[in-house]
């Protein structure tokens, strides 16, 4: 008897199949897909996902090939702001949790980033918490960022501070920052309702302020934050309207003690999609996979690292990421490359801790309990 006919294969769809050829042709072109098509990327189905994440996998790998970057965050000052941003634990008012601390010395940020450097990180993160810096913050930071590269100059130093004022950005430079960090989060048109303390237009002009000194501009989103697929879509083009070097995306960690507390609104589907959307419109952009990770992608994180090509390693500022060596492995399961290691030379990069084998003692045949 001959058997039955396999169904139609149903992810191989012509409609989005030729706007993935498309988004492809335009990605190693450099060109950003229009509005609408940025907007059909969020709605394709969870049949459509592989298709979706293989061609921003293409795109990728044309600019990055199989190589990551990893960052590192020092978390400089933490908890304490004054600003009201509603998903961030160390806003005013928060009742989360978190360490809380003014600003570590000079020895304890670089001894910090030592650590970052040595498992890997390529680039080194100085975050603190606050409006923006005063005049002595940024002294205080300069000379962190000179202690930095002092011990690795060929490790990028990125500050992020919040709003620059006149001059400050040109002081970072100055001390030898690469970059600055200012995330725009979320679009223009819903920025109200996730800050009350700044504006938008603040956060677009310190970007533009970091530019215009020499630093690379970074600035990414955070997703889950109750936005629509058009503010998604928004605030990806309006990255690339900034010339973003660099483009964090975060998806949002609901801390008990903030006003998003209990929003869980992501599925990893619907993070990869994202992921996907934003490769898209900034295809020449270090895309970096950044907080929330692990609670949203789960198990499919090693999926997204075929779209993005950087991701932080370890903790990120007020809660835990999964364990650094668990990332390595990732990647070197993955057959990435990491940046900068001497792994950027191996065909097949080694795990760096074989799993093992465990030899069932449960279940049949024993009195204990099945896992099951
Ligand atoms: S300004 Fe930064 S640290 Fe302060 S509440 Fe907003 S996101 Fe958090």
């Amino acid at each position: 008897m001959s058997p039955e006919p396999l169904p139609a294969h149903p992810a191989a769809r012509p409609g989005v199949r030729d706007l993935l050829d498309v988004l492809v042709g335009r990605g190693l072109a450099g060109d950003a897909p229009t509005r609408g098509q940025a907007l059909a990327v969020l709605r394709t189905t969870d049949d459509d996902l592989l298709d979706v994440v293989a061609a921003a996998g293409r795109v990728r790998r044309h600019r990055f090939g199989r190589r990551v970057r990893l960052s590192y965050l020092v978390n400089l000052r933490s908890g304490l702001c004054p600003e009201d941003c509603t998903y961030c634990s160390q806003r005013l008012g928060s009742a989360a949790q978190v360490l809380t601390y003014s600003w570590l010395s000079t020895e304890d940020a670089v001894a910090a980033a030592r650590a970052g450097v040595t498992g890997g990180a390529r680039r080194v993160c100085l975050v603190a918490s606050g409006r923006g810096p005063s005049d002595r913050d940024v002294t205080r930071v300069s000379a962190m960022v000179e202690g930095i590269k002092r011990e690795h100059p060929d490790v990028e130093v990125c500050a992020c501070l919040g709003l620059l004022r006149d001059g400050q950005a040109e002081r970072l430079a100055a001390a030898g920052a690469d970059a600055y960090n200012h995330n725009l989060n979320t679009s223009e048109a819903t920025y109200a309702d996730i800050c009350t303390t700044h504006q938008y237009a603040d956060r677009v002009e310190t970007v533009e302020r970091a530019r215009g000194a020499g630093l690379s501009p970074c600035s990414g989103l955070i997703a889950g934050l109750g936005e629509s697929d058009e503010d998604l879509v928004d605030v990806a083009f309006a990255l690339r309207g900034l010339g973003a070097d660099s483009v964090p995306v975060n998806f949002l960690v609901p801390f008990d003690g903030t006003p998003l507390a209990g929003t869980w609104d992501l599925t990893p589907q619907r993070c990869l999609r994202i992921l996907a959307m934003v490769r898209f419109v900034c295809p020449t952009a270090e895309l970096r996979l950044a907080a929330g990770r692990e609670v949203h992608l789960r198990s499919l994180q090693p999926l997204a690292l075929e779209i993005v090509s950087s991701i932080f390693l370890g903790d990120y500022l007020t809660s835990e990421g999964q364990a650094a060596r668990a990332d390595l492995d990732l990647l070197a399961d993955g057959r990435f490359e990491i940046e900068g290691t001497r792994q950027d030379d191996a065909a097949t990069p080694a795990r760096t801790d074989p799993p093992g084998v465990t030899v069932r003692r449960r279940g049949p045949g024993t009195p204990v309990a099945p896992n099951a």
